[in-house]
């Protein structure tokens, strides 16, 4: 085994295979680039090495560069993750020529496999299903459309040398056969560097279906079952599960048998993945072959206990593979969605800005989990930290939320739990899309076809909902809560703080006012206690008003209704965190800021006319900036009056039930000398 080895990647891959170096005590070095000096795979890396600028091309792809760290450093072998120089075949030659184990299959395997158009001619002769269609060398426009014209329509033309879902184009019929030709070759050649293509029957209503397969040195390969990635955007994946729901045993076998054939054929060594296209009645046909560790790997990793990467470590050092066919297993089910920095309503359009507020589910960063109930159900694979950012220059992917259960179900369950508990603020995400997606019809009963998210569109796209009461009440809960602490009640008189403490109180029955922007407008919610019960007010709606704290957030009683959420202050901005929907309200202070700003020169005025409901302090009292001084009523709202330094209070000028000025002076202030 190596002792020492270099994580050519960053993000989330990059962290965790330095997650499995760490338990397998081998040293890492990490490798990043200027935008990437503070990123959470340079601190779990032993050490670290700067490559270069920002842009991939640059620093991340600059595999000469790399490999001579990688020698500087006296590490033995280059892991690749995925994406990057992990499909680069000269990449693989060069290492082997400095002398370095690059952690994959050989250089020639990928170049068989590289092209998808020479990928099917090697499939074909080792009998593997193929998706009806034309992958020859000949790329006469005529001879094309001729093909496609026999294959039969719709067709599907592809980048030979495509990947991540682009140089894709489905041809309905043969008058348009021309223009999308062109618009293929265009993006090709852009892209990849490399106009050709192929023509493929465009199969309607396909699954998109897995398989995972393992081969070493000595000449074993075994097939770690499948995974369904057929819920797709743009070809590309956005959940992923395992196993595929409807799977018979026998095509299981059928599908695995056929992926190490695949693989054998072009003599294949450590992890791959052999990705089918699938018919609804099963029938099944080889799309390509990603010679390198998937995205989604976790998945297979849940339900079969192995850790992938360890695998992948084992292989390159020349050690036979752990398991044998026949000793691997499945154990319940477990998905994957992945949490992306992008706008589900806008196309999809990746998001970039700092993650200002980040909250996960409880959860293992690393376990495998099919030990029953324990924490290991739920998994995050993530590169980045609160206060960490997500920049344009590489993949927008938050974090990858994987949860395992004991049934389909259970793993339903779970991740819907954990959706509702992953609270980010500071850019968009498709956390709520991702949430109507896994508690969607389609979804829940496995209806699975790669055109589950377009066919869904209205369940999945709702408009924007109108802001509920339940949304109002917890921001209000939020608000007093807050306004308690600034009050600094201590909090373990009661389970619900702000119950016994409101500034309303002191005055006997009183309510107090919220004023908060939402998408639609303004809301005017108001909070009123009398008789030891409070009533919350939104529109013409009363309701019964109870809070308690709950797990970090709140948990409220309605009446009718009970409604769980957390809260996020960040500015004048309130987040309301409930189920997986996230709200944003403004919250509207006209008086936010004017104690401060007005009581300079040792006095506190009174920003505008108003009735003083509270007086915190009395005169001699040591005072410290932000403290608070006097609850002041005006415009059907409560403020706070704040000590805008630190300092002693010379004397209090009003008494509760006063009512004052606009300007007055409320409290004479002494500086404290230092
Ligand atoms: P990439 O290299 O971009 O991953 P693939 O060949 O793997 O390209 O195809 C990506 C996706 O496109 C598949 O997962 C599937 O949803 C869709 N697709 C590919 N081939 C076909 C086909 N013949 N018929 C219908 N859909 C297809
Ligand atoms: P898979 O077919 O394994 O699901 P995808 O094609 O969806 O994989 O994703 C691979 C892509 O991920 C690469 O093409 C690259 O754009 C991106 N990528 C590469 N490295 C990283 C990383 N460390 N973190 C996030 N994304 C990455
Ligand atoms: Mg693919």
């Amino acid at each position: 085994m190596f002792n020492k080895i270099l994580i050519a990647n960053r993000g989330e891959i990059a962290c965790r295979v330095a997650a499995t170096c760490r338990r397998l005590g081998i040293r890492t070095v990490a490798v990043y680039s200027d935008a990437d000096a503070n990123a959470r795979h340079v601190a779990l890396c032993d050490e670290a090495v700067h490559i270069g600028g920002a842009a991939a091309r640059e620093s991340y792809l600059r595999g000469d560069h790399i490999i001579e760290m990688a020698k500087a450093t006296g590490a033995q072998a280059i892991h690749p993750g995925y994406g990057f120089l992990s499909e680069n075949d000269g990449f693989a030659d060069a290492c082997a020529a400095a002398g370095l184990v690059f952690i994959g299959p050989p250089a020639s395997s990928i170049r068989a496999m590289g092209s998808k158009s020479a990928a099917k001619r090697l499939m074909e002769e080792a009998a593997v299903p193929l998706v009806p269609g034309y992958h020859g060398e000949d790329q006469d426009p005529a001879l094309l459309r001729h093909e496609a014209d026999r294959i039969g329509y719709p067709v599907l033309l592809k980048a030979s040398a495509g990947g991540g879902g682009k140089g894709m184009r489905v041809v309905e019929a043969s008058e348009g056969f021309e223009a999308a030709l062109a618009s293929v070759q265009r993006e090709a050649s852009a892209s990849f560097g490399d106009d050709r293509v192929l023509v493929e029957k465009y199969l309607t209503r396909p699954r998109h279906i897995e398989i995972q397969v393992f081969a070493d040195t000595h000449g074993n390969c075994v097939y770690l079952f499948e995974r369904d990635c057929s819920v797709q955007r743009r070809h590309q994946k956005v959940l992923e599960e395992a196993p595929a729901p409807g799977m018979s045993e026998e095509r299981r076998r059928a599908m695995g048998e056929a992926a190490v054939a695949a693989a054998q054929a072009v003599g294949y060594v450590g992890a791959g993945t052999v990705e089918f296209i699938a018919n609804q009645d099963g029938s099944f046909y080889f799309m390509e072959m990603n010679t390198r560790l998937q995205v989604e790997h976790p998945v297979t990793e849940m339900i079969t206990g192995q850790d992938l990467v360890e695998w992948q470590l084992r292989v390159a050092s020349g050690e036979p593979l752990p398991l044998k066919q026949d000793q691997l297993r499945i154990h319940g089910h477990a998905l994957e969605a992945r949490v992306y920095a992008e706008n589900p309503d806008k196309g999809f359009l990746p998001s970039t800005g700092t993650l200002r507020y980040l909250r996960t589910p409880a959860a293992v960063t690393f376990a495998l989990g099919h030990d029953g109930d324990g924490p290991a159900g739920v998994r995050i694979d993530s590169g980045v930290r609160e206060g960490d950012t997500i920049s344009p220059y590489y993949d927008p992917m938050i974090a990858k939320l994987i949860v395992w259960g004991r049934d389909r179900e259970e793993a339903l369950a779970r991740m819907a739990q954990a959706l509702a508990e992953y609270h980010v603020v500071g850019l968009s995400t498709n956390i709520a899309f991702l949430q109507r997606l896994v508690t969607s019809q389609a979804f829940r009963t496995a209806d699975l076809d790669t055109g589950l998210i377009e066919r869904n569109q209205a369940a999945l796209f709702p408009p924007s909902a109108q802001v509920g009461t339940e949304t109002i009440a917890l921001a209000v809960a939020a608000l007093v809560d807050a306004e308690t602490r600034a009050r600094r009640v201590d909090p373990a008189d009661a389970h619900s703080p702000w119950q016994n403490a409101g500034a309303w109180r002191l005055n006997g029955d009183a309510s107090s006012q919220f004023r908060l922007r939402t998408s639609e407008g303004e809301t005017l919610a108001s909070l009123r206690s009398d008789g030891g019960k409070q009533w919350l007010t939104v529109g013409d709606q009363t309701v019964p008003f109870r809070a308690t704290t709950h797990g970090g957030g709140y948990a409220l009683d309605l009446g009718a209704r009970t409604v769980k959420g957390s809260t996020h202050l960040d500015g004048e901005s309130l987040y309301v965190f409930s189920g997986a929907q996230q709200t944003r309200l403004e919250v509207i202070d006209p008086l936010a800021h004017a104690g401060t700003a007005d009581a300079e020169g040792g006095k506190l005025v009174a920003p505008m006319p108003g009735r003083i409901i509270a007086v915190m302090v009395q005169a001699g009292a040591v005072i410290g900036k932000g403290d608070p001084l006097i609850v002041m009523e005006a415009m059907k709202m409560e403020h706070t009056l704040t000590a805008p330094a630190d300092g002693v209070v010379q004397e209090v000028l009003y008494a509760i039930g006063d009512q004052v000025q606009d300007g007055a002076q409320l409290v004479t202030l002494e500086d404290v000398v230092a």
